[in-house]
């Protein structure tokens, strides 16, 4: 849009809002003639209603009315500055610096950037549980001038605020960027340019690596573990950042390098470093698929029955105590179980949920038993928890869960998996879990 554009733009705005005035008034004169003849009417039921109408409430308006259109057009704008819906930012992005840091960051429009003197307002809106509002909120305010505010280019962004949240304790925000002239606001950002954001971060591990446990064969599709949850780990970066919520991944390629440790090297004795790698993050999210016990069921491994199949949350000693991380095991093992169903990946979209004082002792029966639900479990060893992914998230603190989607020893599975959308459908599930577990949109 070039600047004579907005120049017309301007002047249809104000043309449509002082039309928009005219119909107004002329509703309101109408409606007034129309209260005054249904008066006597009103009042002869009002007893019997328990409504009495304010006298001569129709008329009164009216007169507000005609006080407002006797002034000069320039008082009438004085008294009442237009607010119009305009991007007088672009680009506005919000994303977590730290659990109490959000940064927000913007691009000027050349030709339609608050006047000299003029400032672009930070405008907040809560969307969690814990913070909803239906209300937005200025939280701050940065001068609008030809010159960024991020002068040293650090960001990439012509103008960049830090909202600092008064808690650590998870929330999720939506931002918008008004402009404000003369000290009144005059522009307010538009729907599309709002930009969502939380404090979360959440350390994505998917399982495993290439090669780990490869198995060759007839209608195996080429399944592998370690190639599939990195993609269900690369879906699930994607489907979080819509929601706002920041993420990493404990490998991004078909190998995982930690602390100079690759691959097996990393698995025989050094397992509790991928864990270790959640350290400063909300949550460590452990991406597998399961298989059972050789040969149970009386069919071969890879030729498991369906009824086998189901989905498993594995939470460690940090998560098993914390009620808001059993909300989201309960949430994520509810959407895979339901998603896996309407894929007829499974007989049930039931999942057994759990509160912390009832999150079930893991047994066997749940890779191999065919009558057994999918629900939220622990597994302890003798030192700490069994899994050393899960002990290593542990020894930093952080909640962390496995989450064994389903089992790959079902051909059906590894089917949907290679050939169909099952990375992207089991992530959204995962991210709606988890989204939903936080109380967020
Ligand atoms: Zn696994």
């Amino acid at each position: 849009m070039g600047a004579g554009d907005r120049r017309k733009k301007r002047r249809r705005w104000k043309r449509k809002c002082i039309t928009a005035f005219l119909i107004i008034f002329l509703f309101i004169t109408a409606g007034a003639a129309l209260a005054r003849s249904l008066s006597a009417f009103f009042e002869l039921n009002a007893e019997t209603r328990g409504y009495a109408p304010e006298e001569n409430e129709a008329p009164v308006q009216a007169e507000e009315a005609l006080r407002y259109d006797s002034k000069e057009t320039e008082e009438y704008e004085n008294d009442m500055p237009e607010v119009m819906e305009v991007n007088m930012a672009e680009n506005v992005t919000a994303e977590r610096v730290s659990s109490t840091e959000i940064r927000i960051m913007w691009n000027r429009i050349s030709d339609t950037s608050p006047a000299e003197g003029g400032q672009y307002v930070i405008m907040r809106k809560g969307s969690s549980a814990n913070v909803k509002s239906d209300e937005w909120e200025e939280i701050g305010a940065v001068k609008a001038s030809d010159e960024s505010n991020d002068s040293s280019g650090e960001f990439g962004y012509d103008y960049v605020f830090t909202d600092l949240l008064a808690s650590s304790e998870p929330v999720q925000y939506q931002y918008r960027i008004d402009a404000r002239t003369n000290g009144q606001v005059c522009y307010k950002g538009t729907e599309e340019s709002v930009a969502v954001a939380s404090n979360v971060l959440i350390c994505i591990d998917p399982g495993h690596y290439k090669g780990a446990s490869e198995v060759p064969g007839e209608n195996m599709y080429g399944y592998e573990e370690g190639i599939f949850t990195l993609r269900v780990g690369l879906a699930l970066r994607e489907e979080l950042a819509k929601h706002g919520i920041a993420s990493y991944l404990t490998r991004e390629t078909d190998r995982i390098t930690l602390a100079g440790y690759t691959n097996g090297t990393l698995d025989r004795g050094h397992i509790s470093l991928r864990g270790e790698y959640a350290a400063g993050s909300n949550l460590f999210f452990s991406i597998h698929t399961n298989a059972n016990n050789d040969n149970v069921n009386g069919c071969d491994t890879w030729q498991q029955p369906l009824e086998i199949n189901k989905t498993l949350v594995i939470v460690n000693e940090t998560a098993g105590r914390n009620e808001e991380m059993i909300a989201i095991a309960n949430e994520i093992g509810q959407a895979v179980a339901k998603a896996s169903y309407q894929l007829g990946l499974s007989y049930t979209d039931q999942f057994e949920r759990v509160d912390s004082n009832s999150v079930r002792p893991w047994t066997s029966d749940y890779n191999d038993s065919l009558n057994v639900k999918g629900t939220v479990c622990s597994r302890l060893g003798t030192d700490g928890d069994y899994y050393g992914v899960l002990r290593g998230a542990a020894n930093v603190g952080v909640p962390g869960m496995i989450v064994e989607h389903g089992h790959h020893t079902v051909e059906e599975v590894r089917k949907q998996a290679m050939t169909g959308k099952l990375d992207t459908i089991w992530a959204r599930a995962d991210a709606e879990g988890i989204v939903k577990g936080l109380g967020f949109e």
